[in-house]
C-alpha cells in the first residue's frame, strides 16, 4: 500500500484504522506514511476509509489560513479527504503478506479468504481430526504485532523434529520446501503476516508433549500464540482425554466451536449416498480451546 504525498493533507485519520500501527505523520515531510516493513497489505486503510476527493492544495491552504486563528479543519474520522491512498501492484514475495492479511483475499493454495484454513470447523464432512486423535491450531500474530514467517518456521521445525506430520490443507503447509523439516521458503522467511495458523494433529497421547513444544518456541519468538485444540465428543457429547490433560497444564479449556454434524447430514443427502453407520453417526465433533 502507498499514499501519495501529493495527495496527501495529514489529516491523520489513517493512522487509526491500521491495525499494525505502520501509518505514521512524517514530521518533516508533513504526510501520512506507511512504514512499508511493518504493513501486512490488509487494505483496511484503504477499505476502511471513506474516499473524497476534496482538492489536496485547496485543503491544505484552509487547513494552514484556519490554524492561524486557532480553529482546525478536520475531514469527518472515517474519510481521507483527498483519496489519497494508492494500493501497489504486489508482486512476490510481498503478495504473500496480503493472502494472509486481507480477509477477502482467497488464499491461492486453498480457495478460504484470509489465513486460509478451515481448521477442523468442517471436521463432520473432512473428518480431519479422527476419534483418539487431538488437532491442534497453532496461531501467529495479532493485529498490532503480527508474525513472520521465520517465526512460523521456528515452530513448523521444532514439531517437524517431534515428528508430527503438518495438515496438508493448510496455506503454511503449502509454503513448506520441506515437511519433514518444518522448513519454509527462504525467500519469505523476512514477510510479515497479521496471522497465521499452522495445523497439525497427533495421538491424544502426545498432548502433554506437543503443548510443552509449543511453550519452549513460544519463549524464543517476538509474536503472540494462540493454541487450539480440536477433538471429538463421545456419544454423550462428552470429551474426557484431552480435558484432564490440558486442566493438568493450567488451563481452564472452553468449548469455542462446536460441529453437531450437520454438514455430513446434507451432503449424504445431497448425494443420496448410502447411510452412514449409527455409531460413526453418533459421535458429534467438538473443538475446545486452550
Ligand atoms: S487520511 Fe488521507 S489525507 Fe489524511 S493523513 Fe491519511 S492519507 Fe493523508
Ligand atoms: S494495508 Fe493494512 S497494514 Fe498496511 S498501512 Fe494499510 S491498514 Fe496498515
Amino acid at each position: 500500500m502507498k499514499i501519495n504525498p501529493a495527495k496527501c493533507v495529514a489529516c491523520g485519520n489513517c493512522t487509526y484504522v491500521c491495525p499494525m500501527g505502520a501509518i505514521y505523520i512524517d514530521p518533516l515531510l508533513q504526510r501520512a506514511t506507511i512504514n512499508r516493513d511493518e504493513c501486512v497489505e490488509c487494505y483496511a486503510c484503504y477499505n476502511g476509509l471513506s474516499k473524497e476527493v476534496l482538492p489536496p492544495s485547496t485543503v491544505r491552504f484552509v487547513r494552514r489560513t484556519l490554524a492561524n486563528f486557532r480553529v482546525r479543519f478536520e475531514p469527518e474520522p472515517d474519510v481521507c479527504p483527498t483519496t489519497a491512498f494508492e494500493p501497489d501492484q504486489l508482486e512476490w514475495p510481498r503478495v504473500v503478506r496480503r493472502a494472509f492479511s486481507d480477509p477477502r483475499v482467497p488464499h491461492e493454495s486453498t480457495g478460504v479468504s484470509g489465513r486460509g484454513t478451515e481448521e477442523v470447523k468442517t471436521n463432520d464432512v473432512t473428518d480431519r481430526v479422527g476419534i483418539g486423535e487431538v488437532g491442534f491450531t497453532i496461531e501467529l500474530g495479532r493485529p498490532g504485532i503480527g508474525a513472520r514467517f521465520r517465526d512460523f518456521q521456528e515452530m513448523s521445525r521444532a514439531l517437524a523434529k517431534a515428528g508430527v506430520s503438518f495438515e496438508k490443507n493448510n496455506p503454511i503447509s503449502t509454503l513448506m520446501t520441506d515437511v519433514t523439516t518444518g522448513d519454509i521458503r527462504t525467500d519469505i522467511l523476512n514477510e510479515k503476516v497479521m496471522s497465521a495458523i499452522i495445523e497439525i494433529k497427533v495421538p491424544v497421547a502426545r498432548t502433554e508433549e506437543i503443548m510443552r513444544i509449543i511453550w519452549e518456541v513460544e519463549k524464543r519468538i517476538p509474536t503472540q500464540v494462540v493454541i487450539g485444540v480440536g477433538v471429538r465428543c463421545d456419544a454423550d457429547g462428552e470429551e474426557t482425554m484431552v480435558l484432564p490433560i490440558l486442566e493438568k497444564l493450567g488451563y481452564n479449556p472452553q468449548r469455542a466451536k462446536t460441529n453437531i454434524g450437520l454438514g455430513r447430514k446434507v451432503i449424504r443427502d445431497l448425494t443420496n449416498a448410502a447411510p452412514i453407520s449409527a455409531d460413526k453417526g453418533a459421535q458429534p465433533k467438538e473443538m475446545v480451546t486452550a
